[in-house]
């Protein structure tokens, strides 16, 4: 019989484009708080928790405020964003990525999504995907976020797949490294830059087809 395989994607920046709706509650706190906040600056967000993420939005101010009024500041842009994520609607998928989810359905590959948010599930029942997915795992299964590979561990043995039997799909450098020390296949979304420590890099999900990762998985691995 043939072995199973798994593919586990990050949520952020894979699936959909929730780094836009990140960007727009950040950029809503920091107008709140009179800090200039601007795409460039949002770069450096990219795979990293809303605490530190915080800390880098209100740079040299951070020390100015207490570990209670930057919770406080937290959870406001939180709710920022929430407001954002309850209007989303399939129609908010990344090119490609509905119909990778429908062929690795058809196939009959596991299918994960591991996430560092706290909202992934919140994400993932708004975009109507469910159905197409196994198992989701988020910040509310773990304390630990990428680059610990935890996220990924956890959602391999929640589609009941062994860590070198799955593909990770990832746009963040950390989620890379996470990915790669849970031991698996990893495939990078964007510049090399970012993700050129993946086993192999594409532009975008279209890029992808079910088949080609299941060949990815039974052929071994492309040296990166
Ligand atoms: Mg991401």
């Amino acid at each position: 019989m043939k072995q199973a395989c798994g593919v586990i994607f990050d949520l952020d920046g894979v699936l959909t484009d929730t780094a836009e709706l990140h960007y727009q509650s950040w950029l809503r706190l920091a107008e709140e708080l009179g800090i200039s906040f601007d795409r460039q600056r949002n770069e450096a967000l990219r795979g990293i928790s809303r605490g530190e993420s915080l800390k880098i939005v209100l740079g040299e101010r951070a020390v100015k405020y207490g570990a209670d009024e930057q919770a406080a500041m937290a959870e406001k842009k939180n709710r920022h964003y929430q407001e954002l994520v309850d209007r989303m609607t399939q129609a908010d998928m990344l090119p490609g990525a509905l119909d990778l989810l429908r062929g690795l359905r058809t196939a009959g590959v596991r299918v994960a999504v591991a996430s560092s948010s706290r909202n992934a599930k919140r994400v993932v029942d708004h975009l109507n995907i469910r159905d197409l997915l196994d198992a989701v795992i988020d910040g509310t299964d773990t304390e630990r976020s990428k680059p610990d590979p935890t996220l990924f561990l956890m959602a391999a043995a929640a589609i009941d797949v062994p860590p070198r039997r799955c593909i990770v799909v990832e746009d963040a450098e950390s989620g890379v490294d996470a990915g790669l020390a849970a031991g698996m296949t990893v495939v990078g979304l964007g510049p090399r830059s970012r993700v050129g420590r993946a086993h192999r890099v594409c532009e975008s999900l279209t890029e992808l087809t079910a088949a080609r990762l299941v060949q990815m998985i039974d052929r071994g691995r492309t040296p990166p």
